[in-house]
Order: structure tokens, then C-alpha cells, then sequence
């Protein structure tokens, strides 16, 4: 990457030992499980994916779990068993990745996003009443960096215009509200396992929900459309005939992306705690530097600790946001930026005439944000590499 050399002596790390951003922990546990796959000629969904998905929904408390191979494909799904149709609006926020809201497109839904709190960077469930028309069929809140939205007044609001609720838990596999995990609170909760998640399996996805026939459709449309039969129909029971009853998709997870993801699960809890660590030794060193900081997480919650977003805003930090990018790319930390707002990107502006000035919390946040490296792989010395980096990237 061209960047201008910003500071003056060595980089904090040196250029081989580049700080990836998202790197994810993988242990032998892994390694050896997909070996073991790998040798017993089961690749496909089988065994392993039937495992994860018990593994998972036991992990949620959830009645149902289906796995499939991404969560975009996840939210796609779960509009559809939503029963979202061509000309219905599905609301959801202004600051998340851009698969949300294609989501809603794919299923043939008219998106409609809404501005975030500025505090807490989740889904203004205030903001959002006021984009309910009468052709609004659901609402997908995004439980942003981890942080559990204000499930209640969505929860409401739903309630009160007879919407889905489709809650984009892509980083909240460990996040509760109000003692009740996320992902169980609405009506679909959406997964994801992809390199740089909480859990990883690569690539890979999941739908939790509690009623048994929604799981049953998601299930169906996971796999071409075929009956439900049709996933054992390779099986040592004999041949299955399948029926094709709708026409569905290919989303199914495999059992070696499943054989990575049931030993990550399994540490599941140590990981959250090494990333709680990290946030807190972060919080301390920049307590007094020019940035904003994440707010504190909400009584009676739990932060999944997905993402650490600073704020860099130029007037007080010395540096523009991109500068400040440019700098920790060039000390060989890896960044990330979460994100810029859906309605800065030029596809959505075309198309339905959105302007980042309509949304400005979501343009203030999209326009400051820098993701820092989270991942429970850092070591304490990494760690201390990204906090010098950050002094010496202001000013
Ligand atoms: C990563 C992510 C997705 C998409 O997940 P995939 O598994 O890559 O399809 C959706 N929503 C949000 C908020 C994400 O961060």
C-alpha cells in the first residue's frame, strides 16, 4: 500500500511481522478434526454440521438451529421464512455491512434504513418508528461490535405494526439482554463464522429460531428446495427418493467448514474473556488520549466484544480518520473500518435516492471509525504495538 511516511524512526512493528487485522485463533484441536474429515471421505453436510448445529442452538438456548454457509445467506433465508414479499419494507440501520441490506433485496423486499444512537451506534429505535409505513413487514436490528440493541422498544414497536423481527447477530455470538442470549429475542436470529468472527468455521452461517416449522423452511430452502430427506440421501440407510417442493438455494454448510467450527465453539468462553481483556487494557491507555472511546456496555447486558472502534475526529485528534488509517497500516497494524454508512455507497444511492445527510449519526460514526485488532490470538505484546501505534499515528 502507498503511504505516506507520517512519523519519523522504525515503524512500531516490523514489516514482516505485519499484525493481520481479524486473524483468527486456530488451534490443533481444529487442524486435527479436519484431517479427520477430510479421511473419512464425508466432506458434505453430514455428521459434523449436525453436531455444530446441536452444539450451537444448546450454546443460544434456542429450539432450533439450522447451519448454512454464510450468514448473508442466513438473513436471505430468514427473510423468505418471514414471508417478506416483492413490495414489502424491511427496516434496518444505516450502520452495518452491506450484506443486511442486501439481504432484504435478494428476498425481493424494499429496504428502508434508519439512523443509529450515537452512544450506543445501534439501531434508533425512535428513528426507526418514524420510518414504519403500512407496507413495513420487519425489522432487523444489528447487535453492533457485540453490543446488544434495545431489544424492548424494538420489540415493541414490532409488536405495535405486527412486524418480523430478524435480529443480524453476525457479532453477537456471545451477546444477552436482559438474560436472554441474542438471537432468541426475535423471530430469527442470523449467524456468522466467517475468518474474522467471534467463531470462525471460514465461511459459514446460522439460523436460530423457536418455532419449529421456520427451521423447517429454512432447512428446505437451504438445499435446492428438496424434503428434508434429502440431506441423508447418501446416507448407509439406503436410497432416499427427495421431492423437490420449492425452489430453494444452495446454502448448506459442509462438514469440514462444521469440524472447525464445534472446537471453536468449545472456547467460545475463553476467547470472549482474552477479548474482554484486551478492551479493558485499551480503554485504560487511550482514557486520555483525543479519541472517542466505546461506550460502556448497557446494565444488564453482554457485550460480545466482536469489534473496539475508536473515533477520530480530525479537529481534535491532529489527523483526518484516513490518515490515521494510512499511519497504523504503515507501523504494520492491520485496521478495519465498521462502517461507513449504507448510504454513502453509490448502489443504494441510485437506486433508492438514500443521502449519508438523511442518517448523520451513521455519517459521523462511518466518516471517524477505525476498527483496532481484537482477536483472543493477540498477545499482550501485540497489544501494547497497537496502543504505541495509535499515540504515534495522532497529531
Ligand atoms: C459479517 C457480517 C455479515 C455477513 O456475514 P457472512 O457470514 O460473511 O455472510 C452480515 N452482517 C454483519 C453485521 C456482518 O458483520
Amino acid at each position: 500500500m502507498a503511504t505516506e511516511k507520517t512519523f519519523t524512526g522504525p515503524p512500531v512493528r516490523p514489516k514482516d511481522r505485519f499484525l493481520v487485522f481479524g486473524s483468527p485463533a486456530i488451534e490443533e484441536a481444529e487442524v486435527d478434526e479436519v484431517v479427520r474429515c477430510l479421511r473419512s471421505g464425508w466432506l458434505g453436510t453430514g455428521p459434523k454440521v449436525a453436531r455444530f448445529e446441536e452444539d450451537f442452538r444448546a450454546y443460544r438456548r434456542a429450539q432450533q438451529a439450522v447451519a448454512v454457509n454464510s450468514c448473508t445467506a442466513a438473513l436471505h433465508l430468514s427473510m423468505l421464512a418471514a414471508g417478506i414479499q416483492p413490495g414489502d419494507e424491511v427496516i434496518t440501520t444505516a450502520l452495518t455491512f452491506c450484506a443486511t441490506v442486501n439481504a432484504i433485496i435478494h428476498a425481493g423486499g424494499t429496504p428502508v434504513i434508519a439512523d443509529v444512537d450515537p452512544r450506543s451506534m445501534n439501531l434508533d429505535p425512535a428513528d426507526a418508528a418514524r420510518r414504519v409505513t403500512e407496507r413495513t413487514r420487519a425489522i432487523v436490528p444489528v447487535h453492533f461490535a457485540g453490543r446488544a440493541c434495545d431489544m424492548d422498544a424494538l420489540g415493541s414497536l414490532a409488536e405495535e405494526h405486527g412486524l418480523k423481527v430478524i435480529e443480524d447477530c453476525a457479532h453477537a455470538i456471545e451477546t444477552e439482554y436482559h438474560g436472554r442470549p441474542a438471537g432468541t429475542i426475535g423471530d430469527f436470529g442470523c449467524f456468522s463464522f466467517y475468518v474474522t468472527k467471534n467463531v470462525v468455521t471460514g465461511e459459514g452461517g446460522m439460523v436460530v429460531t423457536q418455532r419449529e416449522e421456520d427451521a423447517a423452511r429454512v432447512k428446505i430452502l437451504a438445499l435446492h428446495g428438496m424434503t428434508k430427506d434429502a440431506w441423508k440421501r447418501f446416507g448407509d440407510s439406503g436410497y432416499r427418493h427427495y421431492q423437490v417442493v420449492e425452489c430453494g438455494f444452495k446454502y448448506n454448510m459442509m462438514d469440514i467448514q462444521a469440524a472447525i467450527g464445534i472446537h471453536q465453539l468449545q472456547r467460545v468462553e475463553p476467547y470472549w474473556q482474552r477479548r474482554s481483556q484486551i478492551c479493558e487494557r485499551y480503554n485504560t491507555a487511550f482514557r486520555s488520549l483525543p479519541l472517542g472511546l466505546p461506550a460502556d456496555p448497557e446494565p444488564d447486558t453482554r457485550h460480545a466484544h466482536h469489534l473496539y472502534t475508536i473515533l477520530v475526529d480530525e479537529a481534535r485528534a491532529g489527523a483526518g480518520r484516513d490518515a490515521f488509517l494510512d499511519r497504523m497500516t504503515a507501523h504494520n497494524i492491520g485496521v478495519g473500518v465498521h462502517y461507513q454508512s449504507i448510504a454513502e455507497h453509490p448502489y443504494y444511492q441510485e437506486r433508492y435516492g438514500w443521502r449519508p445527510e438523511d442518517y448523520p449519526n451513521a455519517m459521523a460514526i462511518g466518516r471517524q471509525t477505525v476498527s483496532l485488532p481484537l482477536s483472543a490470538k493477540l498477545s499482550d505484546e501485540d497489544v501494547e504495538d497497537v496502543i504505541a501505534a495509535v499515540e504515534r499515528s495522532l497529531g
